[in-house]
């Protein structure tokens, strides 16, 4: 790896992919200092001197000229209405909501995002689960989002661009937050957010029906959506009422997963939770039932690590890459949004 390669904090590109390298002698090296903050030059000198620990880097103020380039590199150079406009252009966005709390909904959606940043995709995650925001704390966030210019990086965990309540809002705030409030703070999740290169955008949605859906229906053109379930006929009922909700705003709604079905115990295999909830909410909603998930004991670890990354090398993440290639093969039903309620 050489200086020019190293990836710019936020930017997902490259130094030299941006343009903002000049060498001045052997071992130093001018570098534009987009985003004015001391950690993202930190982590710049950082990664300079593990490749060659004698380097320096200098920042500089970019000029306007340079500032309006590299807008405009990474596609941050349109109005607020026009990244309204194009937003759903090149990405899947996918809500994943739930009936109620707890059944597992910001666990399946950090899989999920795992499953296609590992066949290739640009992932962003909006954690849009007001009370009970988790998806840094799963993934295990380092470095929080980026101001720049009158943007926002999302948060990098890994090959995921994240974006969290958690960054915004006292714990003891949350239960304040109303439909105006969330409305307004979906809106700049989804349009101040440099999401421009990302081909799949999921949202962990708030448990219930609701705000979350509402808003989302009228700020984009179309969404879709994944209701998560355990297999306990409460959980289902519950999640019924979301999906119906999904249907209502007119997002389609892609399929069920069934969270928590079975678990496996040495030869034996058992259902803590009973079994057959995923299977009637699919057909009552008539869309799939796209996979079932047990209980097990390496989830619920490396979740409470935050590490959950780590069951990519694992046998059960195949089930969750082959749930991901069911999602693929049901197209989008790209129509616009009619809002049926009010
Ligand atoms: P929700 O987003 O629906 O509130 P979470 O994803 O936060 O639920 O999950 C609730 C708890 O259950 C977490 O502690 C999580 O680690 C655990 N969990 C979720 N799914 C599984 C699973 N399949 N196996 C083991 N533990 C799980």
């Amino acid at each position: 790896m050489s200086i020019e390669n190293i990836v710019y904090p936020g930017f997902n590109k490259s130094l030299i992919e941006l343009n903002c390298l000049k060498k001045i002698d052997d071992k130093t090296y001018e570098v534009l200092d987009f985003t004015d903050i001391e950690w993202v030059r930190s982590a710049l000198h950082e990664s300079a001197i593990s490749i060659d620990n004698l380097v320096k880097l200098k920042f500089r103020k970019p000029t306007d000229e340079e500032m309006t380039k590299v807008l405009k590199k990474i596609g941050a150079d349109k109005t607020p209405d026009q990244v309204k406009d194009s937003f759903n252009d090149g990405k899947r966005v996918i809500g994943i909501s739930s009936g109620k709390g707890g059944v597992g909904k910001s666990t399946v959606t950090s899989l999920l995002a795992l499953a296609y940043a590992e066949k290739g995709k640009k992932v962003g995650i909006v954690d849009a689960d007001i009370w009970g925001y988790s998806i840094p704390k799963i993934l295990g966030a380092k470095f929080p989002p980026i101001p720049f210019s009158n943007r926002i990086f999302p948060s990098k965990i890994n090959d995921l661009n994240v974006m969290s309540m958690e960054y915004f809002v006292k714990q003891d705030e949350a239960v304040i937050w109303r439909g105006p409030m969330l409305h307004k703070a979906i809106e700049q999740f989804l349009f101040e957010v440099i999401w421009e290169d990302i081909d799949i955008l999921l949202i962990d949605m708030p448990p219930g029906t609701g705000d979350v859906s509402i808003s989302l229906s009228q700020l984009l053109t179309f969404f879709e959506t994944i209701i998560v379930t355990t297999p306990q006929s409460n959980a289902t009922l519950v999640a019924e009422r979301a999906g119906i909700m999904s249907k209502k705003v007119n997002s389609s709604i892609i399929g069920v997963i069934e969270n928590m079905s079975y678990m496996k115990i040495e030869d034996s295999i058992i259902h803590p939770f009973g079994e057959g909830g995923g299977a009637t909410l699919s057909e009552k909603l008539d869309v799939p039932l796209l996979g079932q998930i047990p209980l097990d004991k390496l989830i619920a670890s490396y979740c409470e690590m935050g590490r959950l990354q780590d069951i990519t090398s694992h046998k059960i993440f195949k089930d969750i890459l082959e749930f991901s290639d069911k999602i693929d093969k049901i197209a989008p039903k790209k129509k616009p949004i009619n809002l049926k309620i009010n």
